[in-house]
């Protein structure tokens, strides 16, 4: 029997295409998707921030495509970042047309310096986030975007970040490109991810309820909280029914984050068991606001690299599905990170978050919350550092020697996308599927 714990994405995929294999797939919430997951308060849809479609698999979007057949909507991006009280388009590297001319002087500059620096030899591998952000695109950008950003965001000195994640997320630019970008010249043939598809109604959370008539059923409200990887046997707590139960099988799929499932592997070497315990990563408050005036902005989404500025992302859920929110009214979300021992009141993240957006003129002193939700994401973004970087392997291939199969975002502790997740419980099924003699699914 094949155990899957935790039905996000990456677990809702492993058990769809395993179909015709015995298992079982267990989620410690009452509902599916993870942090894939929409809710309702008082006639607004919110997800749990922000969640877009960007595909870069065939065979993923074909599959999604297919699971929300009519349910999906493309949108052309429209994600812009506001800093020197101006909005520019992201990628900020090839928009800098409309800032400070100083500031426009400063990144062109720091860029080309960048083109001539590379004759001095090929760029060390292990150069740290900083460096990387340096190295590639200049002082300039580094000073008006990329570190005050990146900062915000990751609560943590660049310095102590590695670079080995970073060249897909943040592609360097060709010169032709930046020196248009500053210019003001629009070459349609440039973009990253220019367009991105979202459900029509309900929120995200259609994504992963689409995969429901396809699995053969989930046990909700069992956390795993204990796993004997030498007997094969894992212990749930039972939230609903009170009590615990025990599970025997022969592989387990864990999709739950590395830190909270060797926590509780009870046998797994100590020295493992310490690499663990020791991965680092940022939390994320996700502040939902239903505001009582219509289309507060005509953005999808904003980043704010800015310090006087609380939070480092805000979007605008109506203004890419109209029917998450009530007519005459405006929705957002606003993406604050944080420590993960550090916490504040909902009360405090609301204020704070409302007295930015005014700052930033989204929002005006008169304007009405008419709904003010905060989530807490606990895992959000896991840092890439050195410790990681030996770290995760030694840990995924010991997991893997006892049977223990750990996918999707946190259970390999990596910065992907919804399309990963399901990219990554596709493959695990398959190998699964290969190894128990199962023809690969379609
Ligand atoms: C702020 C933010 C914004 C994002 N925006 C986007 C976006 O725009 N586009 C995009 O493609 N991706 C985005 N992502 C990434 C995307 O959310 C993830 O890649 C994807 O949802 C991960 O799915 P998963 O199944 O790997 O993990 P999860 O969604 O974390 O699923 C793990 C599941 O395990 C369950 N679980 C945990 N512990 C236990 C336990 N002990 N016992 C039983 N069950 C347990 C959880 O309840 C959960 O359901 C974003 C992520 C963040 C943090």
């Amino acid at each position: 029997m094949i155990l899957i714990v935790g039905a996000g994405l990456a677990g809702l995929s492993a058990a769809y295409h395993l179909s015709g294999l015995p298992y079982r797939l267990y989620e410690r919430e009452q509902e599916v998707g993870g942090l894939c997951r929409s809710y309702k308060k008082d006639g607004f849809t919110f997800d749990y921030t922000g969640h877009l479609l960007h595909f870069r698999q065939a065979e993923i979007k074909a599959l999604v495509e297919t699971l929300l057949a009519g349910k999906l909507q493309k949108h052309a991006r429209q994600s812009f970042i506001y800093s020197h009280r101006t909005y520019t388009e992201y990628p900020f590297q090839v928009n800098t047309f409309g800032l400070p001319p100083e500031v426009v002087r400063e990144c062109l500059m720091g860029f080309i310096a960048t083109l001539t620096n590379q004759h001095a030899g090929p760029a060390p591998d292990d150069r740290s986030f900083k460096e990387w952000i340096l190295d590639n695109l200049g002082e300039g950008m580094a000073k008006h975007f990329m570190l005050p950003f990146n900062e915000k965001l990751w609560q943590v000195s660049l310095d102590e970040l590695t670079s080995d994640w970073v060249s897909w997320l943040v592609p360097k630019p060709e010169l032709k490109d930046v020196v248009n970008g500053a210019l003001g010249i629009k070459d349609k043939a440039f973009g990253y991810n220019p367009s991105f598809l979202y459900p029509a109604n309900d929120g995200i959370k259609a994504l992963p309820e689409s995969f429901l008539p396809g699995i053969d059923g989930i046990t909700h409200g069992a956390e795993l909280i204990e796993v004997d990887t030498k007997r094969r046997r894992a212990i749930f707590r039972d939230h609903t029914k009170g009590g615990t139960r025990e599970e025997r099988y022969e592989s387990l799929v864990s999709t739950i984050p590395i830190p909270e499932l060797i926590h509780r592997c009870l046998d797994f070497p100590a020295p493992l068991k310490e690499a663990a315990a020791a991965l680092r990563w940022v939390s994320v408050y996700n502040i939902n606001l239903g505001i009582g005036r219509e289309q507060v902005s005509d953005k999808h989404w904003i980043y704010f690299p800015e310090k006087e500025y609380p939070f480092y992302r805000a979007g605008f859920p109506m203004n890419f599905s109209p029917s998450l929110g009530r007519p005459g009214c405006s929705s957002m979300y606003v993406e604050m990170s944080h420590k993960p021992t550090e916490h504040q009141s909902a009360e405090q993240l609301i204020g704070r978050a409302r007295s930015g957006l005014e700052q930033a003129s989204i929002l005006r002193p008169d304007d009405e919350l008419v709904v003010s939700d905060v989530k807490d994401l606990q895992y959000a973004y896991v840092y890439f550092d050195h410790h990681r970087a030996k770290a995760v392997p030694a840990i995924l291939a010991e997991l893997e020697r006892r049977g223990v199969y750990s996918v999707g975002r946190y259970g390999r502790w990596e910065h992907t996308s919804m399309e990963d997740a399901i990219g990554q419980g596709k493959q695990v099924s398959e190998r699964l599927r290969a190894q128990y003699g199962y023809q690969a699914s379609a």
